[in-house]
């Protein structure tokens, strides 16, 4: 391996290259819009783009793109060369600052949920200068956001960046209250990444992972995850080599990839960056998971990335640490050393925990997918309902607050606000439960429900937003206040009071959770069907429109979208089980049945008794051929139902309601039919011949 350092960030026109080969006006110019987001005018542009050819050029790049993250939920990129004719007829290569600021990609194909009629199709795409260009395959990379012509926004990137500037706005009133030399405040994230390695040659046969994604068949292996013998164990040599060059492409492009280890399942890993700002973070993560399928590929593997590829093991999720914090380095939820610093730390922590509480139903939205449904509320990751860990010490000191009693500790302390320290909170004694959704962990919030396929942009969307809200409630009341210190304290008083229902340290998994939290009007929403309806609530709406966010009509196209591509995904995978049933599994059966009647009628013909083992086995699959034949039908009939139904307002109901127990029933009797097989009749790989390759 060459040198780290050197080799850090070399594909990335970052602040270093810019200095270096950008005139010093022009550098400060695009600092400023980077920074502040002062308008770009078209000579500095110019001047950027000229430079930023010349040094993608000198890199190997012959080409450039707008890369853009429409609302499939991966990135997108149209390719053009730097070639040009020029005036003589000869070739030069070109790059203006018309094409570095704005692309017109022909972008129909694309879901708008109705917010460009066909006529009008073109969208724009936007350099966006506060993430880096990159160069990837031979193109420079702009990053870019992706509008209508009518300035709406058809991507997950555009939103993104409005709700940072809100949660910056609300932060930065509550921040000038307490005194502060700050300017801009920033929500950081760092995405934790679960993924699986499956090899290439299996993953092959197998028409559900390669169309769907993951297995709609297969009967649990002898061996599971029970052993725990995978998690944190040794990388296997195959692995190891997958994982090494992956970090030193992730690392070309500026990607801190920090963490890897082997995760819960076996064929399961995961890779943590170091966090940055939500923007980069967000984009740094698309580029982790293409990166991943890239490399897996050259390796022989292929990496898995839906959210419950298999089932009976641990699915796989993606862990959004965020937390704020100020241009001068400053932590907003790092409980501080003096007791002013804990005055605005408390206040930080109860916009959080009032922000969850009355967002729950978009948190859950902002996770919905038919892939992470599988997987939320299953014993492995968090349930659908969402509730905050903040761990003993801090829950007693809230409650200390609450009750106006005082806080046992080392001493007894009436906890004042403003004039105590609070205690300090080692990262161990808070990051315990992994069972929350949402925990308190040391300086940082880990929201675990988002799933391993999807963009963190939603989730971010929405903790920024809903914490920028409370923030502006919180500002108003206390930029109104006589006396600053009272009215501080009991406006922390009131919202631990009314929010506190939130607050579960115990264990997320256990029935007795979902009784109490329906005790405590907690909402318990459990299939993407069940959640998207809450999504243009008029809470929701008044709420994105408040902080220019989403428009309501920017609203209502998600949750068209949204609705889409649940039904879209699991009526494609209903019909991918009505083809490997009927094409491959019943004949096979059949098969197999016609053997053991041959064996029957062999050996009565040769009078000896008929083993009771075969005339049962015979018998049972005789039975669940009929089954499954029943089942496929009638799935089939009812997939294609919802495919000429996709944009109806109940067709997720319909495919939660029936397609989905249909598809339970079809597998249950698939798989017990798998069990009684010789394995030699059976048409595609196993779950032992996928997760026990190596
Ligand atoms: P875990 O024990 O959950 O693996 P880590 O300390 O390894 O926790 O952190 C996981 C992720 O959280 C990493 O991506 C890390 O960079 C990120 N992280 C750490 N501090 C912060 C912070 N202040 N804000 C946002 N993310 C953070
Ligand atoms: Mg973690």
């Amino acid at each position: 391996m060459s040198n780290i350092p050197e080799m850090f960030g070399s594909l990335v026109f970052n602040r270093e290259v810019m200095k270096e080969r950008l005139p010093e006006e022009v550098y400060k110019s695009l600092k400023h819009t980077i920074q502040r987001g002062d308008d770009l005018d078209i000579t500095v542009a110019n001047i950027v783009a000229e430079a930023m050819k010349n040094w993608a050029i000198e890199k190997g790049a012959t080409h450039y793109t707008h890369w853009f993250q429409p609302m499939t939920g991966i990135t997108a990129e149209k390719h053009d060369s730097f070639v040009s004719r020029d005036k003589n007829g000869g070739i030069i290569m070109d790059f203006s600052g018309k094409e570095l600021i704005k692309g017109e990609p022909d972008a129909s194909s694309f879901p708008s949920g109705g917010l460009r009629a066909t006529f009008e199709a073109r969208g724009y795409t936007a350099w966006d200068p506060t993430s880096y260009a990159f160069i990837k395959d031979g193109s420079l990379c702009i990053p870019s956001v992706f509008c209508s012509y009518g300035g709406e926004a058809l991507d997950k990137k555009t939103p993104l960046l409005r709700s940072m500037e809100a949660v910056n706005e609300q932060a930065m009133r509550i921040l000038a209250l307490f005194g502060t030399e700050a300017r801009h405040v920033e929500p950081n994230v760092g995405p934790e990444q679960e993924y699986f390695l499956i090899d290439k040659k299996v993953f092959e046969q197998r028409e559900d992972l390669v169309v769907c994604g993951r297995t709609l068949f297969g009967a649990k292996p002898p061996k599971g995850q029970e052993l725990e013998d995978h998690y944190f164990g040794a990388i296997k040599p195959r692995i190891s080599a997958f994982m090494k060059e992956l970090d030193e492409e992730l690392w070309k492009l500026g990607v801190f990839s920090k963490t890897k280890h082997n995760e819960a399942a076996p064929c399961q890993h995961e890779l943590a960056p170091i966090f940055s700002s939500a923007n980069t973070a967000t984009d740094h993560n698309q580029l982790t998971m293409e990166t991943m399928k890239k490399v897996a590929d050259r390796h022989g593997f292929v990496c898995i990335l839906q959210e419950k590829p298999f089932e009976g093991v641990n699915g796989s999720g993606k862990h959004d640490n965020w937390s704020l914090s100020t241009d001068k380095g400053a932590n907003l939820l790092e409980p501080g050393k003096h007791p002013h610093e804990n005055a605005q730390f408390l206040l930080f922590l109860c916009a959080v925990i009032k922000a969850v509480d009355e967002h729950q139903d978009l948190l859950r939205i902002s996770v919905a997918t038919a892939g992470n449904d599988h997987r939320l509320g299953a014993n492995e990751a968090p349930p659908a309902i969402v509730s905050m860990f903040l761990g003993d010490e801090l829950t007693a000191i809230l409650d200390a607050i609450d009750e106006g009693v005082p806080y046992y500790r080392h001493e007894k302390t009436q906890m004042e606000i403003g004039v105590h320290v609070l205690p300090s909170f080692p990262k161990d004694t808070t990051d315990r439960n992994r069972t929350s959704p949402f925990a308190f962990t040391g300086n940082k919030f880990e929201f675990r429900m988002p799933g391993s396929a999807m963009s963190v942009a939603e989730p971010n969307v929405v903790i920024n937003t809903a914490v920028a809200d409370v923030l502006m409630q919180f500002a108003d009341e206390l930029e109104a206040a006589t006396d600053f210190g009272s009215a501080l304290n009991s406006l922390i008083r009131r919202t631990i009071k009314q929010h506190k229902r939130i607050i579960f340290n115990g264990d997320g998994y256990s029935n007795e959770w979902k009784l109490e939290a329906a005790k405590r009007g907690l909402l318990n929403l459990p299939t993407t069907a069940d959640a998207l309806p809450h999504l243009t609530s008029e809470k929701n709406v008044a709420l994105f429109t408040r902080h220019k966010v989403y428009t309501e009509k920017e609203l209502q196209s998600r949750h068209d979208i949204l609705l889409e591509s649940y039904c879209k995904i699991i009526s494609i995978e209903a019909l991918t089980m009505c083809d490997m049933a009927g094409k491959d599994i019943i004949p096979a059966v059949g098969s197999y049945i016609l053997k053991l009647a041959e064996t029957v009628n062999a050996v009565k013909s040769a009078g000896a008794p008929v083993p009771c083992h075969t005339s049962k086995t015979l018998k049972r699959l005789c039975e669940l051929s009929d089954e499954m034949t029943a089942s496929l039908t009638r799935l089939r009939a009812n997939a294609e139902h919802a495919q000429k139904n996709l944009g109806s307002k109940n067709c997720g109901v319909f495919c939660r309601d029936e397609l989905l127990p249909l598809m339970a029933e079809l597998r249950r009797a698939a798989d017990e039919a798998e069990t009684l097989t010789e394995r030699s009749f059976w048409p595609f790989p196993t779950y032992g011949d996928m997760l026990y390759y190596i």
